[in-house]
C-alpha cells in the first residue's frame, strides 16, 4: 500500500509541471500565417508603387539618412551559407561577441529577467568565428551546423543559460520558460522551435535565440513559424502591414520605402533579396 502511495506521488510530481510546461509550450489555437499575411496585404494601401516613390537607392546612403542597414532577417542554414567574405559588426559583450543589431534587445531581455527572478541570464556561446566552429565540428559536436551554414557565424544567434539550467535543462527554470514564452516581445525566435524540426533539419534548441527584430519575431512566434518558412511566404515587392509596420520584400536596386514611415531597417535575407522594415 505504501509503495503505491509513493509511486502515485512521484507520478504526480512528474507529471503535473511536464503537463504545466507542455501547456505553455503547445498552444492549442494555432495561426495559419499565410491568411494572416495574405489579410495585412489587402489592407488598403495609402502609398503607391509608383516609379517616383522609388529611388534607385544606394543602400550606404540610405543607412546614412537615418535608415539602419543591418543582418537581423539573414536567412543561414545547409542550403543558404553566409558568403566566404561575410564577417558581421559584433559588440563585445565582456569576452562573448554579439552582432551589433541585437544588442539593445538582449540588454532588454536581460534586465526584464534580472527584474522578474533576481537571477542573471548568461551567454555560453555567442559569435564564433569560423576556426572556432571548425574546431567545434572536429569535436563530433553532433548540435553544430557546418561552418559557413551556422548562424553563431554572424553573431546573431545567442546562447543562453542560467545557473543550474543549461540545454534542454533551460526549460525547467523560470528564467527559461519566461524566454521560450517570450523572447519574441524582444526581437528574438527560437531558432529551432519543439515544432520546426521538419523544415530546419534541426531538433528543438529552447536555448538557442536568434535575433530577427521587431515585428518578425512576433509573427514568426505567434504563428508558430519556421524563419525559412516565414520569409517564403512573403511575395516579393508587395507590401505587407501588421500593426504599426510596414514590411516588404525586395530585390535589391529599386527599394520602395513609403515617405510617412520611420525607424526604417534594411536587411538582406540571404535569399536575393531585402527586407524593408518600417514603422509608423
Ligand atoms: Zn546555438
Amino acid at each position: 500500500m505504501r509503495k503505491l502511495f509513493i509511486i502515485a506521488l512521484v507520478l504526480v510530481i512528474v507529471l503535473v509541471p511536464s503537463f504545466f510546461i507542455a501547456e505553455k509550450f503547445f498552444p492549442a489555437e494555432i495561426y495559419i500565417a499565410k491568411s494572416l499575411l495574405t489579410d495585412i496585404s489587402e489592407n488598403s494601401f495609402p502609398y503607391s508603387k509608383n516609379e517616383s516613390n522609388k529611388a534607385n537607392c544606394d543602400l550606404t546612403l540610405l543607412a546614412e539618412n537615418g535608415s539602419v542597414l543591418n543582418d537581423s532577417l539573414l536567412l543561414i542554414n545547409e542550403n543558404h551559407p553566409l558568403p566566404e567574405n561575410y564577417s558581421p559588426e559584433l559588440i563585445d559583450l565582456g569576452g562573448v561577441y554579439i552582432n551589433s543589431c541585437a544588442e539593445e534587445s538582449y540588454h532588454n531581455l536581460a534586465d526584464d529577467i534580472k527584474d522578474l527572478y533576481g537571477n542573471s541570464i548568461y551567454i555560453m556561446s555567442a559569435f564564433r568565428s569560423r576556426e572556432e566552429q571548425t574546431e567545434i565540428l572536429e569535436s563530433g559536436n553532433e548540435y553544430a551546423a557546418s561552418v559557413d551554414s551556422s548562424e553563431h557565424l554572424s553573431g546573431l544567434a545567442i546562447d543562453v543559460y542560467v545557473k543550474y539550467y543549461a540545454g534542454m535543462g533551460f526549460l525547467d527554470s523560470e528564467e527559461g520558460q519566461f524566454v521560450n514564452s517570450f523572447c519574441q516581445d524582444y526581437g528574438f525566435i527560437i531558432r529551432y522551435p519543439y515544432y520546426g524540426e521538419e523544415i530546419t533539419g534541426i531538433p528543438f534548441e529552447p536555448w538557442h535565440l536568434r535575433y530577427v527584430g521587431l515585428p518578425h519575431s512576433k509573427i514568426i512566434a505567434e504563428n508558430n513559424l519556421t524563419l525559412e518558412e516565414y520569409i517564403e511566404l512573403y511575395i516579393p515587392e508587395e507590401i505587407y502591414y501588421y500593426e504599426d509596420y510596414f514590411i516588404s520584400r525586395q530585390k535589391p536596386g529599386n527599394i520602395f520605402i513609403p515617405e510617412d514611415f520611420s525607424e526604417i531597417v534594411i536587411s538582406p535575407d540571404n535569399t536575393g533579396y531585402y527586407f524593408i522594415t518600417g514603422k509608423q
